[in-house]
Formats: structure tokens, sequence, C-alpha cells
């Protein structure tokens, strides 16, 4: 195929698309369209080193993209999608024609639907421009209340403690990260937060936000006011899925994909935070990371080249909370046996969530070594002996039943 591909989204996704496009030697042209005007940047040090150095950290030099002859329209908003006549409109009033279109528009922050949400001082992270009010509102030692325990919140939370910042985690379920963490990992990242001083109350809903036009306080469901300067709203993000809906493509709360990331269009492929894609197991999730945007610009760029199907990779992803660097893999299932590996009080532990000895999942707090076991055994189903993997003297591999 030599056809013009263009890509909607200049975040991690669409950056790293157009430039393994290249890579593989595809030959026609590559345009790559944003509606923010910075050059396609990292976004974990947003959350995670926002308080230090530089928060511009580009995926890729400017010369790269004139090197690699791959057109960059940033500040140019794709407003509509001409399947028939196959090409995109832009907000500048342009068409541009296309032979395969990515859409990589990724996802936004959920807005907080109380009264007060709007004034001064609410602040939520997704982009360089939001990580920048962050960082001024920790520079100012502005008392933080966090809405959400997800890992926004509690990465957050980490650096503005760091820097002395008081800090109330306000989190709706019962837990921190009940999304996305097992209950023994998340009773014990709590605690850690708790012990460099983080308030966090669980199970509590905002009611609203006082404040003149400045943020004052938070108000809970049971009438507890907590003053703050500042409110970071950490609460989730939903799918830009608007113009591929509009354009009929099948949505389900992201853009629907299959294995090699085409939606119900030939034409048009979806990666990254945008899209519902299939796991290993058969069903659809959103998976808001990272390393599953690479694994799909690579399904992407393979379906577009004609080369071979990529090989599924095991979902995993990074958090970095106060001294611990947390690396997680696969899918906790629900009553899962769990095996603890090292002591959570030194900070180097592994907790491995099995289905009858068949590893499902691995939550490794600075243990790169039990992570990478533990992603292994996942991929190929392995079976371990619960109670010779729990002896943190016995090597991992030695507790692998043959
Ligand atoms: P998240 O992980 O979905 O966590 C949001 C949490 O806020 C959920 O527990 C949610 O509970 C809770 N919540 C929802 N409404 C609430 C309310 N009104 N009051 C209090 N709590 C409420 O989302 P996030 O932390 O905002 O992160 C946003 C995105 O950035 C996600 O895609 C995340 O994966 C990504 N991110 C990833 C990393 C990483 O991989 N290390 C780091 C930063 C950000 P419910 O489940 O009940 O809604």
């Amino acid at each position: 195929m030599t056809g013009r591909v263009l890509v909607v989204g200049t975040g991690h996704a669409g950056a790293t698309v157009a430039g393994l496009l290249r890579q593989a030697g595809h030959p026609g042209p590559v345009e790559l369209f944003g509606d923010e005007l910075d050059l396609p940047y990292q976004r974990p040090p947003l959350s995670k080193k926002f308080a230090e150095g530089q928060l511009e950290q580009w995926l890729r030099p400017a010369e790269f993209y004139r090197e690699q002859d791959i057109t960059v329209r940033l500040g140019e908003q794709v407003t509509a999608i001409d399947r028939d006549r196959r090409c995109v409109w832009t907000d500048a009033g342009r068409a541009h024609g296309y032979e395969h279109l990515i859409l990589a528009t990724g996802a936004e922050p959920r807005p907080l639907p109380v009264p007060g949400a709007n004034l001064s001082g609410v602040v939520s992270l997704r982009t360089l421009a939001d990580a920048r009010v962050l960082r001024k509102c920790v520079e100012e030692r502005r008392t933080l209340v966090i809405v959400g325990g997800g890992y926004i919140g509690l990465e957050v939370a980490a650096v503005a403690r760091a820097n002395d910042v008081a800090v109330t985690i306000v989190e709706r379920e019962d837990r921190v990260l009940a999304r996305v963490a097992s209950p023994r990992l998340s009773e014990i990242l709590a605690a850690h937060h708790q012990r460099q001083g983080t308030r966090i109350v669980t199970g509590a809903d905002v009611v609203r936000i006082e404040g003149d036009d400045r943020v004052r306080a938070v108000v809970l469901g049971d009438g507890e006011e907590i003053p703050c300067e500042a409110v970071l709203v950490g609460i989730g993000a939903t799918p830009r899925d608007r113009l591929a809906a509009e354009a009929g493509l099948v949505c389900a709360q992201g853009i629907v994909v299959d294995a090699q990331a085409r939606t119900s269009d030939p034409h048009i492929l979806a990666i990254g935070d945008v899209t519902r894609r299939p796991l290993s197991t058969g069903s659809l999730a959103r998976l808001e990371s990272i390393p599953s945007a690479t694994e799909q610009a690579k399904q992407a760029v393979a379906a577009i080249t004609g080369a071979p199907p990529v090989a599924p990779e095991v979902p995993w992803f990074w958090s970095d909370q106060f001294d611990l660097k947390l690396k997680i893999a696969g899918l906790v299932p629900p009553s899962p046996g769990t095996v603890l590996r090292g002591d959570p009080a030194t900070g180097r532990f592994a907790l491995f969530h099995h289905l009858g000895g068949i590893v499902a999942a691995v939550e490794a707090a600075n243990s790169p070594a039990e992570f990478v076991a533990g992603k292994k055994f996942i991929a190929s189903g392995t079976r371990i002996d619960p109670a010779r993997l729990a002896d943190a003297a016995v090597p991992v591999r030695d507790a692998v039943i043959q």
C-alpha cells in the first residue's frame, strides 16, 4: 500500500504510528493532525514528575518529522470524516483525502458534575497546559484536595506531599485504585500514602465546591467541608470518539477495533485510549496505557503495510509513587488466589494473582525480576506452586510446576 495516511491525534499513539510507518518503509505521504499546539510530548511526567525539571519532553525532536517526511499539522482540528469521498474536513475549512485514516484521538478528563466545579483553582490533568497550572499550585504550596483516587490522584498526591503540600484524596469507591488494582495493592498503597501525611477519604461523594472567585472548600455528601486552595479532579477519562460515531463507525464507549486496530470501515483504523480493543481472553476493554497504544500502533502499521499480524502482548503499565516503582501486568480476575512475595514494609514486594495456580496478573513494587517473570507466566499460562512462590528465598523460576 503506497497511499496517503492521515493520523488524527498527536498523543503517544498518533506520534508513534507515524514514526513506525516510516520505519516499516511506507512510501506514501504521512500527515499528523493535532488540536494542541505543542509537538507530540511525553505524558507520564505530567503526573509523575511535574514539579521538577522540564515538563516539555518531546517524543521526537522537530527535525525527526522533517527528516522522515511526516507533515505535522498542529492546531488544525479534524471536524468531520466523509467516508464516501475518503476525506476529512478540518476547522480550517480544508478537505484532506486519505487511503488510510488512523484515529488516535485519545480520551479527555471526565468533568466533575457538581456546583462550583468551574471555580478558579479547580483543575484537571491531561495536557501540558494543565500540568503547568498544577505545577504552579504545588510551587505555591496551595492546600490541595484531589477528587478521585485513581492513578492521576495517587501520582499527583505523591509529588505534592514530597513538596510539602497538604493533600486530601476523596474517592467515591471504598478503596483507592478500585478500577485498576487488587484490593491488597489498594490497601498497601493507601497505607503508604497515609504514612507520608496524605488524608484519604473513601466512600465519599463531593456534592459541591465552595468559593467566590477562587475555590475555598470541597463539601462532601455527609456535610463535611474540607478547606482547600486548589482542587485536582482525577475521576477518569472518556474516549474522544465523537468523530468516529458521527461518521457511523461502530462505537461502544470507545471505537470498537479488532486485533489489527481495524474499525468497522476497512479504510479506517483506530489506536490508543479512544479504542475498545480485544484482549487475549476474547473480551473487549479500554486499556488506557502507553504499552497498549504502542502495541496498537504496531498492529495498525502491519495492517497498512501487509506485514504479518503482531503477536498479542500481555497488558501492562507502570506507576511511580514516592519511592515505589510499580509495574503491573495482566488483569486481576474476580476472587483470585493471591501470593505475596517480599515485604511491603521494605517497599519491595510482588503480588501474584492466580486461578488454581495459573498466574493471571502480577503487581510488583521495586521488583523488576518478579514483574518480568510474572508477565511471562501470564503469557504462557504457566502454573506455579503458591507456597514456593511466596518464599523469597526460592528463585521465582523454581516455583513453576513443570
Ligand atoms: P481512574 O483511574 O479511572 O480513577 C478515577 C477514580 O475516581 C475512580 O476510582 C473513580 O471511581 C473515582 N471517581 C469517579 N467519580 C468520582 C467522584 N465524583 N468523586 C470521587 N471519586 C470519583 O482515572 P484517573 O486517575 O483520572 O486517570 C485518568 C486517565 O489517565 C486514565 O486513563 C488513567 O489510566 C490514565 N493515567 C494512567 C497512569 C498510569 O498508567 N500510571 C497515570 C496517570 C493517568 P468509579 O470507578 O466509581 O468511577
